[in-house]
């Protein structure tokens, strides 16, 4: 589809902590668009004191978003590029944005992402967990029986889990994850990721819990928790075809149980026998 004006929707990730993360592109961006739309005008502001931009700043939060989208796209519209960003990191991801994206797509506005640092991906990117695959859960709900509730329905999912958490929920959720996933689950907290108190702990829930309990540091700042998925199919398919070998070998000569027990439980017949 031919676009429906010249201008373009950048969307433009900023720093998670570290300045020297801001591209030169994303600077060139920034200084040339007309008009910057941004989550808290003010923190942004002083990011772009930083490298002398002075293109002006709108606000665009949740509270705004919905009202202020179509007289953005009018801008766009009528030729003016502009930039979106977030506090941190990229825009959309955990943060506002989509509701404006959306409606210049709609529109037939070109948006076009000035990629950058994002709090997920950098996390995953240094946690040593499996990342083929994964399952971006942003940040579970405040209120506990919600929270309990998201992670029961998690427990079963094989790809990695990737949370977002602020300081003061990171150790209830950690017990909840303890509690919903088993202690012995792998998972890592990634903490302050490009900043001076940068740390990164892997081990099980468990041994994590503990050490976030531990130490009033390990609960500052900002966080990223992984977990690992649930064992893959074949595990489940074997747990599953034991089970019903135990059950059916109460009442039927155990190789016909062995038999029934893989037909329906799709592992195979030899794996039924051991532990
Ligand atoms: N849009 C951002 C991104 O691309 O990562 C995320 C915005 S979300 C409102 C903020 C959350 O991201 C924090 O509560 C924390 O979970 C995570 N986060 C942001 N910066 C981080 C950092 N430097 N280290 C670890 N986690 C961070």
């Amino acid at each position: 589809m031919m676009p429906a004006s010249s201008a373009t929707l950048h969307v433009v990730a900023t720093p998670i902590g570290n300045l020297g993360d801001l591209s030169p592109r994303a600077q060139e961006v920034l200084r040339t668009v007309a008009a910057i739309c941004a989550e808290d005008t003010r923190h942004t502001g002083q990011l772009l004191s930083q490298f002398g931009i002075a293109t002006p700043l709108l606000a665009l939060h949740d509270h705004n978003e919905e009202a202020i989208a179509g007289r953005l796209v009018a801008r766009l519209l009528a030729g003016e590029s502009l930039a979106l960003v977030s506090d941190a990191g990229t825009p959309l991801v955990s943060d506002p944005g989509f509701r404006l994206v959306r409606a210049a797509r709609a529109a037939g506005v070109r948006v076009s992402p000035v990629p950058g640092a994002c709090a997920a991906i950098a996390a995953l990117s240094v946690a040593g967990l499996p990342s083929d695959r994964f399952v971006f859960e942003g940040f579970l709900p405040a209120k506990a029986a919600a929270r309990r509730e998201r992670l029961q329905r998690l427990a079963g999912e094989t790809g990695t889990l990737v949370f977002y958490e602020s300081s003061h929920r990171i150790a209830d959720s950690l017990a909840d994850m303890v509690q919903a996933f088993g202690a012995a689950r792998p998972a890592v907290v990634a903490r302050e990721l490009t900043k001076l108190f940068e740390t990164v702990l892997d081990g099980d829930l468990e041994a994590l819990l503990a050490a976030v309990q531990a130490d009033g540091n390990q609960r500052k700042g900002e966080f990223v928790v992984m977990v690992q998925g649930a064992g893959d199919d074949e595990d489940a398919k074997v747990a599953e075809g034991r089970r019903l070998y135990a059950r059916l070998n109460e009442h039927l000569p155990p190789s016909t149980a062995a038999k029934l027990a893989a037909d329906l439980s799709g592992a195979p017949r030899k794996a039924l026998y051991g532990g």
